[in-house]
């Protein structure tokens, strides 16, 4: 079986691939020797904060021991908003992240943005009842929609005020490679944003600088081709078993951007390692077949395997908000079960099953809202995706099955999204369409949702 074209265009296997990476890594280090980058190293037990087995991965740079597991506070619990709009339940994040920290997770990701702007606060509040140095804080440059300097200084001083800190671990550009090189450079270096952040980096403000990446491969080149002059400490890269070598035309190939970061020893954070969920929602047959290869696991612990197998990750992030979600994960990494080359065949003929089925590259995110016109786009989407997964999408109005999945795309779809919320109330306006960073042409899907439900509608 051949893995891991890396981009000499040979076939290498696994191990192979990870120790010519190794070397790839060290020859890097010595163009970059003042970083002080190098290899990950492992080690499973407690960090000294946390409790149990978690496996952890020491950042090369900085000799952070880094829990493979990391929390990802894109999505809290929920509950009635408060008079400021906020709808966290705080009580409950609080008892998330006391789970977590007690099972060794020691690592926080967070952004301006996530939770419609309350994310970064309800962080705050949990961690600041552990001391400092216990855990590692990531946030984000999150400047979407204004990137000028003064903008953007103010964006990161309210992040530390949020996050009741005077100093960040890993700070990331958030969500580069949509928009091209231009947009990048507007956002980033002509306002001369990213200087003022390499001199907050020198005065010990910023631990680590690196960047989340969605987007073009051209874009990914461009920007990892400043490493030599603003030096990337680590870099954020969405990856799991279906993107590895099936990102499709919208995203780029996972082997690709984890094994350019290998080559340069950047230390790889992983988002989406359930591709926004769809991996731990399977078509029936392919959760069957994953069941009966591991009876005794989770559908989703197949993907948080695939991520933490690979050696230069430094963390996996996971939103978790339910605390049995947490439970498995924890379970999954305390210690770490590595895949093994004949597991990670069975995860890529997986994943090629999975190309079948033609779900929405949505993860649920909400960049795109709120919708100036009240749709709900995510639920809109999740919805849809999820139905694929049921198989109850059918066109053929003649098929056996036309009447069952009609009704049930039906019913779910009225008690999943409110009916003024739903897509056919979208005007194609296009607002939504440059904060996705899926770089989902909305519009299109919704209508062709929209067309869909409208037949359902009327084949009765
Ligand atoms: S294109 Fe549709 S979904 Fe997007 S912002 Fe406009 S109305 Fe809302
Ligand atoms: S459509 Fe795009 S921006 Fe909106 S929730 Fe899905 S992935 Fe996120």
């Amino acid at each position: 079986m051949k893995r891991n074209d890396i981009s000499n265009g040979n076939r290498i296997s696994r191990r192979e691939f990870f120790r010519t990476a190794g070397a790839g890594a060290a020859a890097a280090a010595g163009s970059i020797a003042a970083a002080g980058c190098g290899r990950i190293s492992e080690r499973t037990g407690d960090s000294g904060f946390g409790k149990g087995a978690m496996t952890f991965r020491t950042n090369p740079g900085t000799g952070d021991k880094v829990s493979l597991l990391g929390f990802g506070c894109m999505r809290f619990p929920e509950t009635e908003a408060a008079e400021d709009g906020n709808i966290i339940d705080q009580e409950a994040v609080n008892r998330l992240i006391d789970r977590a920290i007690e099972g060794g997770v020691n690592y926080f990701d967070t952004s301006p943005v996530y939770c419609q702007g309350y994310s970064e606060k309800a962080t705050g509040i949990a961690l600041s009842r552990y001391p400092r140095e216990s855990y590692f804080l990531a946030t984000k440059l999150s400047n979407f929609s204004n990137w000028s300097k003064e903008n953007s200084i103010l964006m990161y001083r309210k992040s530390m005020e949020n996050l009741q800190t005077d100093y960040i671990d890993y700070y990331l550009l958030h969500n580069i490679g949509n928009g091209g090189k231009e947009h990048f450079m507007a956002r980033y270096v002509d306002n001369g944003i990213l200087d003022f952040l390499i001199q907050e980096r020198e005065a010990g403000r910023i631990r680590n600088l690196g960047f989340s990446f969605h987007g073009t491969r051209e874009s990914f080149d461009f920007v990892l081709g400043m490493h030599e002059k603003v030096r990337w400490d680590f870099v954020q890269i969405q990856m799991n078993y279906a993107d590895w070598r099936h990102a499709g035309e919208r995203n780029v190939d996972a082997e690709y951007l984890y094994g350019e970061l290998v080559k340069r020893g950047i230390p790889a954070v992983i988002m989406e390692p359930l591709l926004g969920g769809r991996l731990s929602k399977v078509p029936e047959h392919i959760a069957g077949r994953l069941k009966e290869r591991e009876p005794g696991k989770s559908v989703a612990s197949w993907a948080f395997r695939f991520a933490g197998t690979y050696p230069d990750v430094l963390t996996v992030l996971s939103g978790m908000v339910y605390m049995e979600h947490l439970e498995e994960n924890l379970q999954t990494y305390s210690p770490l079960a590595p895949l093994t080359d004949e597991e990670l065949d069975f995860l890529e003929e997986t994943a090629v099953l999975m190309m079948q089925y033609p779900t929405i590259p949505c993860n649920d995110c909400k960049y795109c809202m709120p919708c100036p016109y009240g749709i709900d786009i995510p639920a809109i989407l999740v919805h849809y995706n999820k139905c694929v997964n049921e198989g109850s999408i059918s066109e053929d109005t003649g098929s056996a099955g036309y009447r069952k999945a009609r009704r049930a795309y039906l019913v779910s779809y009225d008690r999943a999204v409110e009916k003024v919320r739903q897509a056919d109330h979208c005007i194609g306006c296009g607002t939504c369409v440059p904060h996705c960073p899926q770089g989902i042409m909305i519009p299109d899907e919704l209508h062709r949702i929209a067309d869909y439900v409208e037949k359902l509608r009327l084949s009765f």
